[in-house]
Protein backbone atom coordinates (compact mmCIF):
# COMPACT_ATOMS: atom_id res chain seq x y z
CA UNK A 1 0.00 0.00 0.00
CA UNK A 2 2.06 3.35 -0.80
CA UNK A 3 1.56 6.58 0.97
CA UNK A 4 -0.06 9.50 -1.05
CA UNK A 5 0.56 12.82 0.41
CA UNK A 6 -2.06 14.80 1.63
CA UNK A 7 -1.55 17.97 0.15
CA UNK A 8 -4.37 18.21 -2.19
CA UNK A 9 -2.22 20.35 -4.69
CA UNK A 10 0.59 17.72 -4.71
CA UNK A 11 -1.52 13.96 -4.13
CA UNK A 12 1.78 12.28 -4.70
CA UNK A 13 1.74 8.46 -4.74
CA UNK A 14 4.39 7.53 -3.19
CA UNK A 15 6.03 3.69 -2.87
CA UNK A 16 6.94 3.23 0.69
CA UNK A 17 10.77 2.58 -0.27
CA UNK A 18 10.29 6.14 -1.81
CA UNK A 19 10.01 8.20 1.86
CA UNK A 20 12.19 8.34 4.76
CA UNK A 21 9.40 7.69 7.64
CA UNK A 22 10.90 9.96 11.05
CA UNK A 23 9.64 9.81 14.49
CA UNK A 24 9.31 13.52 15.80
CA UNK A 25 7.98 14.48 19.10
CA UNK A 26 4.30 14.41 18.10
CA UNK A 27 4.66 10.93 16.24
CA UNK A 28 5.91 8.90 13.19
CA UNK A 29 5.27 10.86 9.95
CA UNK A 30 7.15 11.52 6.36
CA UNK A 31 7.62 14.60 4.06
CA UNK A 32 6.40 14.23 1.08
CA UNK A 33 9.49 14.63 -1.41
CA UNK A 34 7.70 16.29 -4.18
CA UNK A 35 5.84 19.16 -1.96
CA UNK A 36 7.93 18.77 1.63
CA UNK A 37 4.02 18.86 3.29
CA UNK A 38 4.60 16.99 6.39
CA UNK A 39 2.17 13.97 6.51
CA UNK A 40 1.40 12.31 9.71
CA UNK A 41 1.32 8.51 10.10
CA UNK A 42 0.49 6.13 12.71
CA UNK A 43 2.07 3.04 14.19
CA UNK A 44 -0.17 0.11 14.07
CA UNK A 45 1.91 -2.50 15.41
CA UNK A 46 2.01 -4.58 18.37
CA UNK A 47 3.58 -3.43 21.55
CA UNK A 48 7.10 -4.47 21.44
CA UNK A 49 6.58 -5.70 17.83
CA UNK A 50 7.62 -4.00 14.64
CA UNK A 51 7.11 -0.39 14.08
CA UNK A 52 3.76 -0.38 11.39
CA UNK A 53 3.05 2.79 10.21
CA UNK A 54 -0.18 3.82 8.28
CA UNK A 55 -1.61 6.85 6.74
CA UNK A 56 -4.34 8.26 9.29
CA UNK A 57 -7.94 8.50 7.78
CA UNK A 58 -9.05 11.83 7.76
CA UNK A 59 -12.33 13.49 8.11
CA UNK A 60 -11.04 17.15 7.42
CA UNK A 61 -9.76 16.66 4.21
CA UNK A 62 -8.08 19.55 2.56
CA UNK A 63 -10.12 21.00 -0.31
CA UNK A 64 -9.02 22.93 -3.24
CA UNK A 65 -11.40 25.99 -4.60
CA UNK A 66 -11.51 27.53 -7.59
CA UNK A 67 -13.57 30.10 -8.30
CA UNK A 68 -13.47 31.53 -12.04
CA UNK A 69 -15.50 34.43 -13.58
CA UNK A 70 -16.76 33.21 -17.54
CA UNK A 71 -17.19 36.11 -19.87
CA UNK A 72 -20.90 35.72 -21.58
CA UNK A 73 -22.28 36.81 -24.62
CA UNK A 74 -23.74 39.78 -23.37
CA UNK A 75 -20.93 41.31 -21.96
CA UNK A 76 -21.82 39.91 -18.43
CA UNK A 77 -20.34 37.30 -16.22
CA UNK A 78 -21.13 33.72 -15.02
CA UNK A 79 -19.89 33.40 -11.47
CA UNK A 80 -18.16 29.41 -11.78
CA UNK A 81 -16.73 27.25 -8.90
CA UNK A 82 -15.14 24.33 -8.88
CA UNK A 83 -13.82 22.02 -5.37
CA UNK A 84 -11.62 19.52 -5.15
CA UNK A 85 -12.46 17.34 -2.07
CA UNK A 86 -9.77 14.67 -1.27
CA UNK A 87 -10.60 10.93 -1.00
CA UNK A 88 -8.39 10.05 1.65
CA UNK A 89 -6.89 6.55 1.70
CA UNK A 90 -9.79 5.71 -0.86
CA UNK A 91 -7.48 6.93 -4.35
CA UNK A 92 -5.16 9.20 -5.84
CA UNK A 93 -7.57 12.14 -7.13
CA UNK A 94 -10.33 14.82 -5.56
CA UNK A 95 -13.48 14.30 -6.39
CA UNK A 96 -14.03 17.49 -8.47
CA UNK A 97 -18.01 19.78 -8.13
CA UNK A 98 -18.69 22.20 -10.26
CA UNK A 99 -21.10 24.69 -10.32
CA UNK A 100 -21.36 26.25 -13.41
CA UNK A 101 -23.08 28.77 -13.04
CA UNK A 102 -23.96 30.49 -9.69
CA UNK A 103 -25.07 34.18 -10.81
CA UNK A 104 -24.68 36.34 -13.41
CA UNK A 105 -22.47 39.46 -12.90
CA UNK A 106 -21.68 42.75 -14.93
CA UNK A 107 -18.13 42.66 -13.57
CA UNK A 108 -15.89 39.63 -13.55
CA UNK A 109 -14.31 40.62 -10.24
CA UNK A 110 -17.80 40.62 -8.44
CA UNK A 111 -18.51 37.23 -10.37
CA UNK A 112 -15.50 35.57 -9.01
CA UNK A 113 -15.84 37.23 -5.07
CA UNK A 114 -19.90 35.90 -4.96
CA UNK A 115 -18.11 32.05 -6.27
CA UNK A 116 -15.50 32.43 -3.61
CA UNK A 117 -18.46 33.19 -0.64
CA UNK A 118 -20.25 29.98 -2.38
CA UNK A 119 -17.42 28.16 -1.21
CA UNK A 120 -16.80 29.64 1.95
CA UNK A 121 -20.40 28.80 2.87
CA UNK A 122 -20.07 25.63 1.34
CA UNK A 123 -17.16 24.45 2.82
CA UNK A 124 -18.16 25.75 6.43
CA UNK A 125 -21.36 23.57 6.54
CA UNK A 126 -19.02 20.23 5.23
ZN1 LIG B 1 3.25 16.19 -1.66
Amino acid sequence: MPFICENVECRAVLARGQVRTVQENEGWCFYCPDCKVRNALNDIGAPGGPVELVQPERSDLPHKVVATARPLEDGKYAAQLRVQRALGMKGTYAVEEHWEQLGVFLDAHEAVAHAKSVAADWLGKA
